[in-house]
């Protein structure tokens, strides 16, 4: 580990990669000669509207956004953008569908109702949260607004490996927590969304790619506070009002050096090795290690699991050793307990590869 710093495990705000906070650091006072930080700078002025400008190009380059969808960089994080959601993609319709399998999904589709009605066209609670159900048994209304789904659920740890067929209905993604890991299209969907916090910056501000028709207001409900409208954000650039200055130039150079390693395959490649090397040592361990969530549903983001059947004693045993090695926040959410490992891009595979290190000298500690 680089000098004073940790193996952050955290699942939100999360590790940034050591380059750019670096960068970020070398031009904190002083911006490109201008004489003051981005902080301090108006949204309106020549530099910081580069910046912007800048930011937004290298989202379409990097992410493929067809030229026509709008690309919204929003204050506040992902809860704002879900309840966001039905006051600007209802319309005249008064229902949408979720696809819940997780905490997000559930937080989102609860959203919903106060506007409308949210449907359930899946809801795997009762396993849980650790499956996906196959498509035939999806209840999808063909009358619905938008189908919603989390593309990755940070709590369950369970992961879409695959872009929901929702036949004509507009879809609509939370990809707060595996955004920037893998490519993603773009095109099937109609509105993605995603905080920024987890794998492209600091919190305060998140991400839309949308489509055209849910960008003209048409869909928009009369009571939409200006500040939520898709339309409005669009219209103007993302700078109808102060917009989280200093968290989109944060972001903006986390996608440049997202660009110069190599884009998503970079990201993709990292976080298939890392969660395969995690994946490999806890399904190794004959199940004292156990990880609740089906194979296939599995997330490479987000990996929950538990020791020696939930031994509350050994979890924290666990937790405490690894803090002695520098591996931080390796607890599990509040809600669920026992352990979780998220490793986004900010964590690097020097890092990830110490968990399994650490579950073996566990399983040999035990049978020794
Ligand atoms: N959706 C997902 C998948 C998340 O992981 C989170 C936060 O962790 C949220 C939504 C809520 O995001 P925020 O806290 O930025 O509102």
């Amino acid at each position: 580990v680089p000098q004073g710093r940790v193996y952050n495990f955290s699942a939100g705000p999360s590790a940034m990669p050591l380059e750019v906070l670096e960068e970020v650091q070398r031009e904190m006072v002083n911006y490109k000669g201008c004489g003051m930080s981005v902080m301090e700078m108006s949204h309106r002025s020549k530099e910081f509207m580069a910046i912007a400008a800048e930011a937004e190009k290298n989202l379409r380059d990097i992410f493929g956004v067809p030229s026509d969808y709008k690309v919204l960089m929003m204050q506040g994080g992902a809860t704002l953008q879900f309840s966001s959601i039905p006051l600007n993609m209802l319309g005249s319709k008064t229902k949408a569908d979720y696809l819940v399998t997780g905490q997000w999904g559930e937080k989102a589709h609860k959203e919903c109702n106060k506007y409308g009605t949210g449907q359930l066209a899946c809801n795997t609670k009762g396993t849980k949260f650790t499956t996906i159900p196959q498509k035939s048994e999806w209840k999808l209304d063909p009358e619905a607004a938008y189908v919603h789904y989390c593309a990755n659920e940070t709590v369950n740890g369970v992961e879409f490996s695959y872009t929901p067929d929702v036949d004509t209905v507009p879809l609509v993604a939370d990809m707060s927590s595996n955004f920037c890991s893998k490519p993603i299209e773009v095109s099937k969907h109609a509105f993605i969304y995603a905080g920024i916090q987890k794998n492209l910056g600091p919190a305060g501000m998140s991400v839309g790619f949308l489509r055209p028709d849910f960008a003209d207001g048409s869909k928009e409900l009369k009571i939409c506070p200006t500040y939520c409208s898709f339309k409005t954000t669009g219209d103007n650039g993302s700078m109808y009002n102060t917009p989280a200055c200093f968290t989109m130039y944060v972001m903006g150079e986390y996608l440049k050096y997202t660009k110069k390693l190599g884009g998503l395959a970079y990201w993709a490649e990292q976080s298939d090795k890392k969660s395969g090397l995690l994946y490999g040592a806890i399904d190794g361990s004959n199940g004292f290690y156990n990880c609740p969530v089906e194979k296939t549903a599995r997330s490479r983001m987000n990996v929950p699991f538990t020791i020696n059947g939930g031994d509350e004693a050994l979890e924290k045993k666990f937790l405490d050793e690894a803090k002695k090695h520098k591996l931080y926040t390796l607890a599990g959410h509040r809600s669920v307990g026992g352990c979780r490992a998220s490793l986004y891009n900010g964590l690097p595979l020097e890092g990830a590869v110490l968990v399994p290190v650490l579950i073996v000298a566990g399983i040999s500690l035990v049978l020794l």
